[in-house]
C-alpha cells in the first residue's frame, strides 16, 4: 500500500514531465464568452475537440446566447449539432440548461460549482472545465482519459468521476489542478491511449507503475 506521500511525489513528478511537452492552451475548445464554453463543453461529450470547433463555428454564428436556443424548434437544434453525435440528448441538455440560464440566471453562466451542477445536463466534469477556463477557478476535470490514466499512474484506486477528483486534489497544490488534468488528457490522447498505450515511447515509463501493462 502506497502513501500519500509517494503518491503526492508521484504527481508533482508527472507534472514536471509533461508540463514542457504540452504546451496548448488552456482547451482547445474555442469559444468567447463562458456560455460558448458551456455550450461547446456539453456538444464535446464523445465528441473530438476538433469536431465539436467545426460546429460550433457555424452555431455561435446562429444562437447569440441562451434565448435562441430557448426558441428554436428542437428538431433544428438537433440537425444543427448532428456531427458531434449524440445529438439528440444534447439538444435536450442545451434547451433546458439556456432555459434554466435564463429564467434563473438572467441569462448568464454562474461562476460556482453548486449553481453550475444544478443546470440540467451539467455534471462536475462539465462544471469544472468552464469553471477553470472561463472563470479561473481550480478544478481537476476527470473525463476519460484522467480516469484512465490516474488509475494506471496509481494516483488513484477509484473508479468514480467524483472520487478520482477528490484523490487528485489531494496530491497537489489548487493552482496546478486545472494543469494537471489538461496534461494528463493531452497525455492520454497522445501515448497513453486506452487499447493500445506506448509505453516505450512515453516519458512516464520510469515512474510508471503500470508500464507493463
Ligand atoms: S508507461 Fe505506459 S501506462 Fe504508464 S503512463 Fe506511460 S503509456 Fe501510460
Amino acid at each position: 500500500m502506497e502513501s500519500l506521500k509517494q503518491k503526492k511525489e508521484r504527481a508533482k513528478k508527472t507534472l514536471e514531465i509533461l508540463d514542457p511537452l504540452y504546451t496548448k492552451e488552456k482547451t482547445a475548445l474555442k469559444y468567447h464568452s463562458p456560455f460558448e464554453l458551456l455550450v461547446a463543453t456539453i456538444l464535446s461529450a464523445q465528441c473530438t475537440d476538433e469536431r465539436v470547433n467545426q460546429v460550433t463555428k457555424v452555431l455561435f454564428q446562429k444562437y447569440k446566447g441562451p434565448k435562441d436556443y430557448v426558441k428554436v424548434p428542437i428538431a433544428e437544434l438537433e440537425e444543427d449539432i448532428r456531427p458531434t453525435g449524440f445529438f439528440r440528448n444534447k439538444a435536450k441538455s442545451l434547451k433546458a440548461c439556456s432555459q434554466a440560464l435564463v429564467e434563473k440566471h438572467d441569462g448568464l453562466v454562474p461562476s460556482t460549482m453548486e449553481e453550475l451542477i444544478k443546470l440540467p445536463g451539467v455534471g462536475r466534469k462539465t462544471a469544472n472545465c468552464v469553471l477553470g477556463a472561463a472563470f479561473d477557478v481550480p478544478g481537476v476535470v476527470v473525463d476519460t482519459h484522467v480516469k484512465r490514466l490516474a488509475k494506471r499512474l496509481g494516483l488513484t484506486d477509484n473508479t468514480d468521476p467524483d472520487k478520482i477528483e477528490k484523490d487528485i486534489e489531494k496530491l497537489l497544490p489548487k493552482d496546478k489542478w486545472r494543469r494537471f488534468s489538461d496534461l494528463l488528457i493531452y497525455h492520454g490522447r497522445a501515448v497513453c491511449k486506452s487499447r493500445k498505450p506506448d509505453h516505450a515511447n512515453c516519458p512516464l515509463f520510469r515512474l510508471c507503475p503500470s508500464n507493463d501493462i
